[in-house]
């Protein structure tokens, strides 16, 4: 079947700040050759790529004038079954959630803090996406990506993805360069539950400790989500809308001085991560509304679109948000989403 090139596509369904982006075109690839096929096409028009996975952690203008490479690569296959670990092999255009309960379902852990993240397993590796102690790289093991000037297939270890907090080779160096086309996880048999983060340790602080297993963690962490950030289908958002800064302790200390409840994670010996969330609240943002956009109510680090508006006016507030964070603690705070502006 020849791939059906779409013209003056409307993207609004297909990102979750419901957004009413056009791309000059669209296409859907359920393969890698159906990928390679798009990436001539596109050389052959001159169409620059917005690469699309589920499209919960972009921010889209008003036009996208190129290609829109919907990725929709289907297949999960285990690739070793070993004493305590298996490999598991997922195609980039499976929804994650949807791999976390079938990781369950078989008894495969590690997945279980990652619950009820949306957009697709391609998307995973690009901001190593993490929640409630477990990040991505934690049960990472390779991913298979192709080369947008080549057409050709690679193999990324580990430590070829460099990844870091919210963090990859594939936002920084290697960014717009690949297309991720599957990743293979490392999982384990045998749980080792993680249940540092306060919400997690007090949701499941009424179960007897010998009844903790990762379905249960993963009932609570999506518990704890649908209660405190809004569903995109009802108020359209992207998550976190900026990642947490990392400040060294000189810096923390001044700002503790001047505001004793700041909340602040040590990193190591030097540096603190403080909330984000923290820091807008405290400059008088959550809950904050303004024609199409708002400050959730619940948390503050998620920027709303209820307006169904221009992702432009959600960039301007993001902005306004930012300008006043380094005027009043004098930090950058570093957007999370990918913007399209
Ligand atoms: P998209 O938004 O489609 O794409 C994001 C970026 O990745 C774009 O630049 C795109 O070009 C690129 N990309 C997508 N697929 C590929 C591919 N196959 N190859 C190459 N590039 C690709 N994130 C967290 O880390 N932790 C959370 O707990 C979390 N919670 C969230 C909660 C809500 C309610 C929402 C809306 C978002 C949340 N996010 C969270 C952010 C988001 O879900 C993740 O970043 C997710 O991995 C994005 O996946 P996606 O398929 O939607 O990516
Ligand atoms: P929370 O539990 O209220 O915690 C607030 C912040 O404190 C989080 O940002 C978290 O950092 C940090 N934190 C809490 N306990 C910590 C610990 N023991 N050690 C180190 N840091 C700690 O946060 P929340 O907003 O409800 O989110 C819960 C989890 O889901 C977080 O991990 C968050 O990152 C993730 N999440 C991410 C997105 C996104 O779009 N990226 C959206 C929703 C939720 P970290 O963020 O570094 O974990």
């Amino acid at each position: 079947m020849p791939l059906l090139y779409l013209p003056e596509f409307d993207l609004q369904s297909l990102n979750t700040l419901a957004v009413p982006a056009k791309a000059r075109c669209y296409v859907s690839v359920s393969s890698e050759d159906e990928v390679r096929e798009a990436l001539v096409f596109a050389k052959q028009q001159e169409l620059p790529l917005l690469v699309l996975g589920g499209g919960s952690n972009i921010v889209l203008g008003d036009y996208f004038p190129g290609l829109a490479l919907h990725i929709r690569l289907h297949g999960k296959v285990l690739v070793d079954d070993g004493e305590d670990f298996v490999l598991l092999r997922v195609a980039a255009g499976e929804n994650w959630h949807e791999l976390v309960e079938y990781t369950l379902q078989y008894h495969y852990w590690g997945l279980e803090n990652l619950s009820l993240i949306p957009g697709s397993v391609g998307a995973a590796p690009i901001q190593n996406i993490g929640a409630y102690g477990v990040e991505l790289c934690d049960v990472f093991a390779e991913l298979t990506a192709i080369d947008i000037a080549s057409g050709l297939s690679v193999t990324f270890d580990k430590d070829a993805c460099r990844f870091g907090y919210r963090d990859s080779v594939f936002k920084g160096a290697l960014k717009d360069r690949y297309i991720i086309t599957s990743v293979t996880l490392k999982l384990r048999k045998t749980s080792r539950l993680i249940l540092d983060y306060p919400a997690l340790r007090e949701a499941l602080a009424h179960l007897p400790q010998e009844s903790l297993t990762p379905p249960r963690v993963s009932e609570a962490v999506c518990a704890i989500r649908r209660n405190k950030l809004p569903h995109p289908q009802t108020l359209p958002n992207v998550g976190s809308f900026f990642k947490n800064p990392v400040v060294s302790r000189a810096h923390f200390e001044r700002l503790r001085e001047r505001w004793p409840a700041i909340v602040a994670f040590p990193v190591d010996d030097e540096h603190v991560k403080l909330a984000a969330a923290w820091l807008i609240d405290n400059a008088g943002w959550r809950g904050y509304q303004k024609d199409t956009v708002a400050v959730h109510e619940q948390q503050a680090l998620v920027l709303l679109n209820p307006g169904r508006g221009s992702g432009i006016a959600v960039w301007n507030l993001a902005q306004e948000i930012r300008q006043s964070v380094a005027d009043r603690y004098g930090i950058d705070l570093e957007p999370e989403p990918r913007i399209y502006i």
